[in-house]
Parts: C-alpha cells; sequence; structure tokens
C-alpha cells in the first residue's frame, strides 16, 4: 500500500481501552452512508476523510516522497489497513514527535500512527489503539567510527535524539541519574533535534557521535539508500524496556479503539501483519516476528 510487554505496561495496555463489544463487531467494507449508529466510534460514522499524522522521514516506517505526497513504510501499511477497516481511504499528515499529542488534542489529525510509544505519561492526555509493533532503543553511528561499542561509550560523546520523544530521557537517567533530559549529563551529551533525519545529519556532519532511539527507526536508516554504508546500527538493544507502538487517538472515542484493535488482531492472526513486517522492515523484520516480539492488541 502506497497511498498516500514489561509487566508494567500490561496494565497500562489494559488501561488505554475499553471494549464495546458491538463495535467489535462493526464490519470494514461498509459505505459511510450506512455507518452512522450509536454503536459505533466518532471516527467510523464521520463523513469527512479520516486524517492520519505519519511521520515523513523515517524510511521503512513511514517516508513521504520528495513531493511530500505518496507515502511508504509499516506505519503507512498499518495506517492503511486500520483506515479502511475503520473508515475510509485516509489523508495523510506530517508531524513529528513533539507534534503528536498536540495535533490530536487540537483535533489537527484523528489519529496518530508513528512510531508512537505506549506510555503512562502519553495516556493523562490521549487514548491508544494496539499494539502493533513492539521494538527496542538502540544506536546508530557513524560506519567509520570504531569507538562507540555500546551503551557505555555513550557517557562522554553527544547522541542525537528528537523533541517529544522517550528515547533521549532513557539515555538521561542512565548517565545523569534524572527522568528530566535536561539534566546535567543530558545538556552537555544530548542533541535533541524536531526530526530523526535532522540527526542523522548531524551524525554525518559530526555534530553528533550517534543516534539512539527505537531499532526500528534506526535500522531502516542503516538500511536506506541514502545512508547505507555510511552509518551502522550496534547490534544489541541496550535495555530490557520495550516500546509498544500504539495508534494514538482522542480520548474517550472506545468503540474505535475496539474496532482498530479488533481489525489488528485479525491482521496479525491472518498473516497480514507478518506482509507487512516482512515488506518494510527487510533483514531486520525477523526481530520483530519473534513470538516474544508479537504484539497482541487486547479484545
Ligand atoms: N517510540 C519512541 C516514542 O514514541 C521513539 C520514537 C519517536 O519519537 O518517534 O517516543
Amino acid at each position: 500500500m502506497t497511498y498516500h510487554r514489561s509487566g508494567r505496561l500490561v496494565g497500562v495496555i489494559a488501561a488505554a481501552v475499553l471494549v464495546l463489544p458491538a463495535a467489535a463487531a462493526c464490519r470494514a467494507g461498509s459505505t459511510p452512508a450506512a455507518k452512522a449508529s450509536s454503536a459505533h466510534g466518532r471516527l467510523y460514522a464521520m463523513s469527512r476523510a479520516l486524517r492520519i499524522g505519519v511521520k515523513n522521514d523515517q524510511p521503512g516506517l513511514s517516508l513521504a516522497d520528495p513531493t511530500g505526497t505518496e507515502y511508504t513504510g509499516l506505519d503507512i501499511d498499518i495506517a492503511g489497513a486500520v483506515a479502511t477497516a475503520l473508515h475510509d481511504k485516509p489523508v495523510f499528515q506530517a508531524l513529528v514527535s513533539n507534534t503528536r499529542e498536540s495535533m490530536l488534542l487540537s483535533g489537527a489529525v484523528d489519529l496518530v500512527v508513528a512510531s508512537y510509544s505506549i506510555s503512562e505519561e502519553r495516556l493523562k492526555v490521549i487514548d491508544f489503539a494496539g499494539p502493533y509493533l513492539i521494538a527496542g532503543q538502540a544506536i546508530l553511528v557513524r560506519a567509520d567510527d570504531k569507538s562507540i561499542i555500546g551503551v557505555d561509550s555513550l557517557k562522554d560523546k553527544i547522541t542525537c535524539g528528537t523533541v517529544g520523544s522517550n528515547s533521549p530521557a532513557r539515555l538521561a537517567v542512565k548517565f545523569g541519574g534524572s527522568e528530566d533530559a535536561k539534566n546535567p549529563w543530558g545538556r552537555t551529551h544530548l542533541r535533541l533535534d524536531a526530526g530523526y533525519s535532522e540527526c542523522l545529519q548531524d551524525l554525518l556532519n559530526k555534530k553528533a557521535d550517534a543516534v539512539s532511539t527505537d531499532d526500528s527507526i534506526l535500522a531502516g536508516y542503516a538500511n536506506s539508500p541514502k545512508y547505507r554504508g555510511r552509518v551502522r546500527l550496534l547490534p544489541e538493544r541496550f535495555t530490557t524496556h520495550r516500546e509498544y507502538y500504539g495508534i494514538g487517538i482522542a480520548k474517550g472515542d472506545h468503540a474505535d479503539i475496539a474496532l482498530i484493535n479488533a481489525t489488528l488482531r485479525q491482521m496479525i492472526k491472518d498473516g497480514r501483519w507478518e506482509k507487512i513486517v516482512r515488506k518494510n522492515l527487510g533483514a531486520t523484520a525477523q526481530q520483530f516476528l519473534r513470538p516474544e516480539s508479537r504484539p497482541s492488541p487486547p479484545s
């Protein structure tokens, strides 16, 4: 389609959704006119096009072509399948890590499918359907830099991440001892950009020594024609914490969440999900297909 769990998290995900059986019984393919029903969610019943917020600079996950109209990647394929079941063909709108909540809260987008981890902090203001992918945090370096061999090497280096992402805080906690990404270590050793493509530029221009975020994102850059051979993904996730990718949605939209989760469960069961992972994540797909990495959206 090219158109445009740690134990703690189990509780988080359970809190994220409230399933309404009537909504789960909705069927894909019904016309918008036939959709209006009190059992259906707001998005399902809506007459205008569904607007989905996505990244536009993450190869493998969510990348726009130079004209900014055609999108490809795993997030795009998941968004397309969910939109078909929920409503209709979507209109994609580009966003960055730091604008995901605000664009949902302002109503600028109806859903966010953007390497968006379900977290307690975010659940205070929005809800999530999913998860649809389970990633882990890793490190990307310049191909010829042999001085970084693991996370401990980052203590004295500059690491790039994005504003509004979970990833920089995990390094800040490791080296600075507090949740705040602006702690003393963070002030000196973290570089925060708006998007990951800017981090990649900073890495190649030596304004940063490493980029650290989800391996699903970093693998996409390492495998892309633009960066292949110039950057290198360190082989291991350096933390046991996992990123459960969810679909961001306005708070309280339980019927739409139930239908999205039913759609994702069906896709995982009938092999469509695996196909999407293989098609978009290439050589690194296997990592996300291991039994312990298979997502199981709540029913
Ligand atoms: N999945 C992480 C998050 O949602 C990092 C990736 C990103 O910022 O898009 O914060």
